[in-house]
């Protein structure tokens, strides 16, 4: 049933390293070979073999509406028409700030970029120059993009400055990066008794990238705190979970207030756009206002605009739709969670939002090393056999998983029906 895409695989790998251009598509820790997308409507996505998938990744999150959605693609059309680019300022860019700055208190301006790689990057250059000081402090298994800094992850638990976690990067350049577990309010406070050169803390407040992980409150609490007494500044980084979690992303869910957010995914409605986003005086301090510099040729570029403030203004209008995302995420994972016991599988799930995760693990992991846990084989084994039945999950027990608009009901019942069938014969 996969023999185009086996076949396209083949091809792609003699011209793009692995075949992919993001390492994750290459299905590394499942098994068989990615599924070549021929296109997207609503819910579903068809493969070069004419298989039919429901979609439970979505471009890894932007697709809150889901494939093909018509005003998205409308405004995307009528911009197009316009011209790709121009290098100069259009008032969409305008539009999609003003949306951002009306919907958060701890938000006067924004700046927009190409990626989540890149508007995480320039927020951590940001926190630098206004605080004048130079480590930062990152938890394991957060993910923040692959710029060099911030390429530190899961090393011994222990709170340390960060080995790189990749060839090419050289270690003078993480030596600034303090490692901590996530959730673990004594490592955490260990970062601030050994180093007092701390410009920020950045945290995914609901982890996205190492299944769907939440901080907890008093561990957020305690990152405000902890830069509060330092002068350190605190980043959320929600590029997964702004207008996912909830229409303020994890702002909307949990108390803790951030000095500096970045967006990503949904806020470009699957157009390539990233954003930073703080306060008047922290905003000011970046070029060409203040000395910080930061810049891009397709920064702000009017297609991937047009496509996010169409994206905003919906979800925005649109006053049910996050508690709507997160029924069905529920009647999902409680549906898994019943199969699963029912033929003596441990699967712990949770959802935020639109967001839903699972593990096949004992007990609720908090933390990288209690993800590491799970059984990778049996996750593997479940990918596998539901994609055969037409039900696309994320090819790695260490993704979050995407509720869109366009899902039914009938579409959920339906995965935990064919997830009846796979866990009866999962060992
Ligand atoms: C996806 C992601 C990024 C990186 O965004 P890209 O657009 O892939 O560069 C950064 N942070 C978080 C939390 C993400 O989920």
């Amino acid at each position: 049933m996969f023999e185009k895409s086996i076949q396209a695989y083949e091809d792609a790998k003699k011209v793009i390293p692995g075949g992919v251009d993001s390492p994750v598509r290459a299905f590394g820790g499942v098994i068989g070979t990615p599924p070549f997308i021929a296109r997207g409507e609503g819910s579903f996505m068809y493969d070069i073999d004419g298989n039919k998938y429901l979609d439970f990744v979505q471009s890894w999150g932007p697709l809150i509406f889901g494939h093909c959605d018509k005003d998205i693609e409308n405004s995307v059309l009528e911009t197009v028409k316009n011209g790709l680019s121009f290098g100069a300022p259009t008032e969409l860019e305008t539009q999609l700030s003003n949306e951002i700055v009306e919907m958060f208190d701890n938000i006067d301006k924004v700046r927009f970029v190409s990626s989540g790689t890149e508007a995480v990057m320039s927020a951590i250059r940001l926190a630098r120059g206004v605080t004048g000081k130079n480590d930062i402090v990152k938890f394991e298994g957060n993910y923040h993009g692959h710029s060099d800094s911030l390429l530190v992850a899961a090393g011994s638990g222990m709170a340390t400055f960060g080995a790189p976690s990749s060839p090419g990067v050289p270690a003078d350049l993480t030596k600034h990066t303090l490692l901590s577990e996530y959730n673990n309010i004594a490592q955490l406070e260990k970062c601030f008794a050994e180093s007092s050169d701390i410009a920020c803390i950045i945290i995914e407040p609901i982890a996205g990238n190492m299944g769907l992980v939440p901080a907890s409150e008093d561990f957020l609490a305690k990152c405000r705190e902890l830069c509060d007494a330092s002068g350190a500044l605190l980043i959320f980084d929600e590029v997964m979970s702004g207008f996912r979690a909830s229409l303020k992303g994890a702002q909307g869910i949990v108390s803790t207030i951030p000095d500096i957010v970045t967006f990503g995914k949904v806020i470009g409605a699957g157009m390539p756009v990233g954003a930073f986003a703080s306060r008047a005086e922290i905003m000011s301090q970046l070029s060409p206002e203040g000395k910080i510099y930061q810049a891009g040729t397709l920064s702000g570029n009017p297609v991937a605009m047009a496509a996010g403030l169409t994206s905003l203004k919906k979800l925005k209008a649109d006053k049910d739709i996050y508690d709507r995302l997160n029924a069905k995420a529920v009647r999902l994972t409680t549906g898994l969670q019943e199969v699963a016991t029912k033929h003596n599988i441990p699967l712990q799930v949770d959802t935020r939002g639109s967001m839903f995760g699972f593990f096949f693990c004992e007990d609720v992991p908090t933390n990288m090393k209690e993800v590491g846990k799970c059984d990778f084989p049996r996750f593997a084994k479940f990918h596998n056999e539901m994609l055969k039945r037409g039900f696309y999950f994320a090819c790695s027990q260490y993704e979050a998983g995407f509720i869109c608009d366009t899902m039914t009901d009938g579409d959920i019942d339906a995965t935990i029906k064919a997830a009846d069938e796979v866990m009866a014969n999962l060992i």
